[in-house]
């Protein structure tokens, strides 16, 4: 039978979207109202509650400590060290106020968001890692994202155990490595994307259990190729030779003509998903009956999730890890029946931000293992359900409830978020216009060097670049050199970097970041398939997972 299909109008973009029979269906298993956003203005203003930030040093608002932080200047809410924040100097109950009937919910949750402190850092059991965020286990990472038992990191966006690299996205189980992306278990490898089981190579895109490759692609257990073609080990090392590796201009060169490879040349596969059963998505792992997901693995009976791991039946919950039943929430960590959710872990609740295991709370921030509390004030099981129960009434009158929190509680600046990175072509004004933050960062007072002004090789570099701020050649940020990178880029013979380390891991997630398919035909057998590479990137050869085998080198 045909999945009926209600049409709808987004009320931030405008553009007509549909609700499907089946996510009828789990918006009423879990209870909540019906989505009055496009799925992709859903994902947007969820992942705009999820700061990617940029490094500042700054003091705790309780004490006057220094910290260093991804949250904004000016920020909206008192910021307390991490320790501070679990610390039982504060308490979240102390700011519970009533609930005015004649006010907009959303209104009174807003101006009790502002006077609850947020921690400076999300991170447990680090050494040496002060300047990173969302870092756990870890140690010597320095101005990094989103990291799991790391190790002398630096610029790098999530990894879990990697070592002794710099500027890499999603790798795993990885060591000296630089410049990539989706790469594992890997040693040595450099400039390369999507690659496993890799030593000593640069260049590489789809490759595994290669080593000593040279701008290579779609190779399984090959060792001296360049550019596909298989050479003896002295050739090999003779033609390496001719490169300049330690030269800016020819990495530039060898990346431009890599990109060309990459369009022209490599076979893709219609999608990155592994041991998935009727599963619809991208970069999915070990799911079934999971349903436009993204970047999303151990699930079941899951829809339109963006990130997240080990989740079941839930619909739009994006970034929620280890959850069950929970719809239209953000960031969440061990939820079970949450609805409007930000940054929570808790049960049975709704419209909180930043609680910690509580049960059966209604708009409440910042608490700790609490039961039955409305905007932070404690009632008894029977006074918080008919005052929870009014509340919903009042907020269906003004067309507020069942909408996630506006983009005016949102952290930090949009720009500064990590849904910037899946909707880049955001503009300001429309971001302002629906309520939100936008952050231009000026550094122009601070001093710095010009990178075109950088001699071109690595060779040529002495340490007193370390005492040198450079500008980034297209966002003016400052940015340094420190010793331990120097070295590195010494040893690798890696030419300096010319962009601020933001602007290089956001460059590298253009490929990560893609949440919708492309109908195409697949390249050999004509077979329609769903891709999931824009147009516009250029692809020639897209292929079906059976073309995809079959035509491997
Ligand atoms: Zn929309
Ligand atoms: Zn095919």
């Amino acid at each position: 039978m045909a999945n009926k299909k209600d049409k709808l109008i987004c009320l931030d973009c405008h553009h007509n979207f549909t609700i499907s029979d089946d996510e009828k269906k789990m918006y009423q298993k879990i209870d909540i109202e019906l989505p009055t956003l496009c799925f992709f203005c859903r994902v947007k203003l969820h992942l705009s509650f999820w700061l990617f930030g940029k490094f500042r040093k700054g003091v705790s608002d309780l004490s006057g400590k220094s910290l260093i932080t991804i949250l904004p200047e000016n920020a909206r809410y008192p910021i307390y060290t991490l320790k501070e924040w679990h610390s039982d100097k504060w308490d979240a109950m102390d700011y519970g106020v009533d609930y005015d009937p004649s006010h907009s919910f959303f209104k009174q949750l807003q101006i009790l968001q502002e006077k609850i402190p947020r921690p400076h850092q999300s991170a447990s059991n680090n050494t040496n890692c002060e300047w990173s965020d969302d870092v756990w286990n870890s140690k010597n990472c320095y101005l990094s994202r989103s990291l799991e038992k790391c190790e002398d990191l630096l610029y790098s966006y999530r990894n879990l155990k990697v070592k002794n690299s710099i500027d890499v996205v999603l790798c795993f189980n990885s060591e000296r490595c630089f410049d990539c992306s989706n790469c594992d278990h890997s040693y040595k490898l450099f400039y390369s994307t999507n690659s496993r089981n890799c030593i000593d190579s640069y260049f590489l895109f789809d490759c595994r259990n290669c080593q000593n490759c040279f701008m290579s692609w779609n190779l399984r257990n090959k060792s001296f190729c360049i550019e596909n073609k298989q050479y003896t080990r002295k050739e090999y090392f003779e033609k390496l030779k001719k490169y300049d590796l330690a030269s800016y201009s020819t990495i530039q060169k060898l990346k431009n003509l890599f990109n060309e490879i990459v369009k022209e040349k490599v076979i893709h596969r219609e999608n990155f998903n592994y041991r998935v059963y009727n599963s619809v998505g991208n970069f999915l792992m070990n799911t079934k009956d999971c349903y436009n997901c993204y970047v999303f693995s151990e699930g079941e009976d899951v829809y339109n999730q963006v990130r997240g791991i080990n989740n079941k039946s839930c619909i739009d919950a994006s970034a929620c890890w280890y959850s069950e039943f929970c719809g239209n929430s953000s960031c969440c960590l061990n939820g079970y029946n949450l609805k409007y959710c930000l940054s929570s872990s808790a049960r049975n609740s709704e419209y909180l931000d930043l609680c910690i295991e509580c049960d059966n709370c209604f708009g409440c921030v910042g608490l700790k293992k609490k039961k039955y509390c409305i905007l932070n004030k404690q009632y008894s099981k029977k006074d918080y359900e008919i005052l929870r129960n009014n509340i919903i009434s009042n907020m269906k009158k003004i067309g507020e409830y069942g909408k996630f929190l506006p983009y005016s509680m949102s952290i930090g600046p949009f720009n500064f978020s990590n849904s910037f990175q899946y909707f880049s072509d955001t503009k300001k004004d429309d971001i302002l216009n629906l309520g939100g933050y936008w952050q231009d960062i000026d550094e122009t007072q601070i001093e710095g060097m010009l990178v075109n002004e950088l001699p071109d090789s690595i060779n040529e570099i002495n340490e007193s670049i370390c005492t040198q701020a450079l500008i980034c050649q297209e966002s003016g940020w400052r940015f340094n050199i420190s010793k331990d990178e120097l070295l590195f880029y010494k040893q690798n013979n890696i030419p300096l970097p010319r962009l601020h380390f933001d602007i290089r891991i956001n460059k590298k997630l253009k490929h990560l970041s893609v949440l919708r398919s492309y109908p195409s035909n697949c390249f050999y057998c004509h077979k329609k398939i769903d891709a999931y590479y824009p147009p516009e990137w250029g692809y020639k050869k897209i292929a079906c997972e059976k073309c995809f085998k079959q035509y491997l080198t």
